[in-house]
């Protein structure tokens, strides 16, 4: 996710470090790399100057210089801003009230408002709440039969009405519908065009004053930068939206949407698509997102998500191991084991510290056999140099090599990766960037 984003970042502080001590004039060029990662991405400037600024305020006030690990306190300046355009203190909450609630989406055709209101559907239903999806999109005849196929993909009940004219019509219809049948939660489809244009909105007013919906959200494609802020700032300027859910943040996405849509216009981003699957849908955190941004990974939404896909028993014992600050191979493996499953795996290793080589090694490459050359590896140790890798020295790494059908360059490139997440692990297990740092020394 956002990879050149994290590259260019990432370089901007190894500029930083690298240099011994260090002065004004070496901070202010690591700053211009960072201010040009940004620009890179296309972040709007009036968002990337807002950064800059906010950066370069705290790091004179702190004095940066002076301080001890100054490029480890500027990567705590970095996050901080990050974490501030991106939102802050985000309620992703759906506020579902005890009779129905009413969600309407909007978005422009191809954005993923469809997909969207599936995984939202399921999302809800994850919670023991029903969904009605309901086809509010009468432009194109076939966005109702898509809804259905969404809606019986992910077990929601679809509202639709054949041969009918009236959007708005249908949707007070399915209101009712869902106070007749026990129905939680009505998630409006309503229609998109390919460009904003008078009579969308019109209609998308029309149902937002007569419906009155308990929240509005609009879905935007994060691959389209700067055309999905000003989507958002047209929606928002019509209907005055509680949110905005980002879809296609696992592709090649910049970043520029996801970091200047906040500031821009006021929306928070309030979920992100993160996959074409419909259990591609996450509540968005900025400062989980600032942590991923800066390559130190995504901790609470990987137990999040190992909570619910993974043996509760072995995620506990893991989780004491880590705050004891101790991760071995033993572990690590474990956990390799763990989410060598379809799709899964690329997710949780995108969220782990450290990772995102390992993962974009793994992109397209044979899960199953890589798993059992990584595990072959870690089997062909003793116990002792699984516990303490350090032990494993020329003669043990050709030994390891031999046992295991690789060769000792691919020992080392474990042992490595084992290296920079155990350190990580251990920092953010401490709660600093400490770790963070340390990993980016490597
Ligand atoms: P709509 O016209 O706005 O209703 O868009 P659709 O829901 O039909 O989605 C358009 C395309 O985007 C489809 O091929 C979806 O599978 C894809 N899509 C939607 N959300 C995501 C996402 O988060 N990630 C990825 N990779 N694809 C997505």
């Amino acid at each position: 996710m956002l990879d050149s984003l994290q590259d260019g970042l990432r370089s901007a502080f190894k500029t930083l470090r690298g240099q011994g001590r260090l002065t004004e004039s070496n901070m202010r060029e690591g700053l211009k790399m960072v201010e040009n990662a940004l620009l890179e991405a296309d972040v709007s400037y009036s968002v990337v100057k807002d950064f800059m600024d906010g950066v370069a305020e705290k790091a004179v006030g702190q004095d940066v210089l002076k301080s001890l690990r100054p490029e480890q306190q500027l990567v705590g300046i970095v996050q901080e801003e990050l974490i501030k355009i991106l939102g802050g203190d985000i309620d992703t909450s759906l506020h579902l009230k005890p009779d129905v609630t009413v969600l309407m989406m909007c978005g422009l055709q191809g954005a993923g408002k469809t997909t969207t209101c599936g995984k939202l559907a399921r999302l809800i239903g994850t919670e023991g709440k029903k969904a009605l999806l309901v086809a509010a999109d009468l432009q194109r005849p076939a966005a109702v039969e898509q809804l259905h196929i969404v809606g019986n993909s992910v077990g929601a009940p679809v509202y639709s009405e054949e041969g009918a004219t009236d959007p708005i019509a249908v949707c007070r219809n399915a209101v009712k519908h869902a106070r007749d049948n026990e129905i939680d939660v009505v998630i409006l489809d309503t229609a998109g065009r390919l460009a904003i244009d008078e009579e969308l909105m019109e209609q998308l007013k029309t149902i937002d004053r007569q419906l009155d919906p308990d929240q509005a959200f609009l879905v935007v494609d994060g691959m389209t930068g700067q055309d999905a802020v000003n989507s958002a700032k047209a929606f928002n300027d019509a209907l005055e939206l509680n949110g905005v859910i980002m879809t296609k943040l696992d592709g090649d996405a910049r970043g520029g949407a996801l970091l200047s849509v906040k500031q821009v216009t006021g929306v928070p981003i309030k979920f992100i698509g993160v996959s074409e699957h419909m259990d591609g849908l996450e509540p968005f955190h900025p400062d989980r997102m600032a942590s991923r941004i800066l390559g130190m990974g995504d901790i609470l939404s990987m137990f999040e998500i190992a909570q619910r896909e993974f043996d509760q028993e072995e995620v506990q014992k893991t989780q004491e191991r880590l705050q004891k600050g101790q991760f071995t191979l033993d572990d690590f493996r474990k956990q390799l084991q763990q989410i060598a499953r379809p799709g899964l795996m690329q997710k949780m290793l995108g969220l782990m510290p450290g990772m995102g080589e390992l993962t974009k090694m793994m992109q397209g490459s044979d899960h199953e056999k890589e798993m059992r050359r990584l595990g072959g590896m870690i089997d062909s140790m003793t116990a002792d140099e699984r516990n303490n890798p350090k032990l494993i020295d020329n003669s043990r790494r050709q030994r390891i090599a031999k046992g295991s059908g690789v060769s000792p360059q691919e020992v080392n490139a474990l042992l490595q990766q084992f290296d920079s997440m155990a350190t990580m692990m251990k920092g953010m297990a401490g709660g600093g960037v400490g770790g963070a740092m340390d990993m980016m020394r490597k």
